[in-house]
């Protein structure tokens, strides 16, 4: 091979590949991915907080055991991203977190995975020159190391279809993860974005956007729909009015915030234009005659009440919600079906 980086190469790869051999070995860990990506990530930062939590843990000649690894890749991966989430989305609710820290994990793994397989590649290439230059000196004499070459070549050869199995099933678990994102932020029976959805778009709001503004909109007297036509008709009624919303607001966020209620989030338009904009979708709606499908019985118009506000750039969502909450609350005094802008 004649090149002196190659070597030095070849040799840093086999000796990491022995190390995290090694270290598997004293742990008694099996060869699986997990502890191999641990193992490569205690040992090529050996200077680093992971290396130095697991000398404290071994230290005095104690092993480590799974329950340690995973605990310690867990914090590893997640305790930063974790953080951060949390002061962006302050209502992240448990099940939200550990989506958001799985997927931190798994970004995690895959990464380590790329980088292992780039080292492993390098280091059978390395390998492979070395037995083609062995070979062409002394066929003879080095008959044998050429042969232990070649087991060597075909473990690095093994390695590579391990991780590249490691790393199809991580995008595997990715894409998934990624589904279950969107299926927590989307309420399942209207099929409209939900609360966390909502919040996670108010709190991204950008300066560049605005105007915004926010509309609650609650279904007057939606009980007697149930009572009188039953909750599979309250059902479908509860779902006309949401994409009918969504077919009258232009493309803005047309939430399910809670059982009859939804919250727009508007942006790019002034307070005057957006309360417009309700009131076409409130006309719309109650303009509508409605029937039971099963019986065909009537239900006749069901309508709306909403409060809209313009959302002040630094006003947090508690604060909007309640000021829109309140004019709602106006236009359900004031005999419903109705928009009370403020
Ligand atoms: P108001 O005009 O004052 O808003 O009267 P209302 O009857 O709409 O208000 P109230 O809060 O008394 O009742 C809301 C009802 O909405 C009660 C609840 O059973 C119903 N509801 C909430 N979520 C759902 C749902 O997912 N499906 C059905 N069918 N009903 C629901
Ligand atoms: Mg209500
Ligand atoms: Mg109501």
């Amino acid at each position: 091979m004649g090149d002196a980086s190659t070597a030095w190469r070849a040799r840093e790869a086999d000796g990491l590949f022995h190390r995290i051999g090694a270290f598997l070995a004293e742990h008694r860990l099996s060869p699986e991915p997990a502890h191999y990506a641990f193992a490569y990530a205690v040992l090529v930062a050996p200077n680093g907080p992971l290396a130095a939590q697991v000398a404290r843990l071994t230290d005095g000649g104690c092993r480590l055991t799974r329950e340690d690894m995973v605990r310690l890749s867990g914090g590893l991966s997640a305790g930063a991203p974790a953080a951060e989430s949390e002061r962006r989305q302050p209502q992240l609710d448990q099940a939200e977190r550990l989506v958001a820290e799985t997927q931190a994990q798994v970004d995690d793994f895959a990464a380590i995975v790329r980088t292992m397989r780039r080292e492993t590649n390098g280091f059978g290439r390395d390998l492979a020159q070395s037995a083609a230059a062995i070979n062409e000196a002394t066929p003879v004499a080095v008959a044998d190391l050429s042969r232990i070459t070649g087991v060597m070549i075909a473990r690095a050869k093994d390695s590579e279809t391990k991780l590249a199995l490691a790393t199809d099933e991580t995008e595997r678990l990715r894409t998934k993860l990624a589904e279950a994102c969107e299926t927590a932020r989307r309420d399942p029976l209207t099929g409209l974005a939900n609360r966390l959805a909502f919040a996670e778009a108010y709190a991204t709001r950008k300066p560049d956007q605005g105007p915004y503004c926010l509309a609650l909109c609650d279904i007057d007297h939606f009980k007697r729909v149930n009572d009188v036509h039953g909750h599979g008709v309250g059902d479908r009624v509860l779902k006309m009015i949401g994409h009918a919303l969504v077919e009258n607001c232009n493309g803005q966020l047309v939430t399910r915030y809670g059982g009859e209620e939804f919250a727009i989030l508007i942006k790019g338009m002034k307070l005057t234009d957006a309360t417009k904009m309700i009131d076409r979708a409130r006309k719309t709606i109650a303009n509508r005659r409605l029937r039971n499908r099963d019986t065909d019985a009537p239900i006749g118009a069901v309508t709306f009440s909403a409060g809209i506000v313009a959302v002040g750039t630094h006003e947090s969502a508690e604060e909007a919600t309640d000021r829109a909450d309140k004019l709602l609350y106006n236009a359900k005094s004031l005999g419903r079906d109705r928009v009370c802008a403020g």
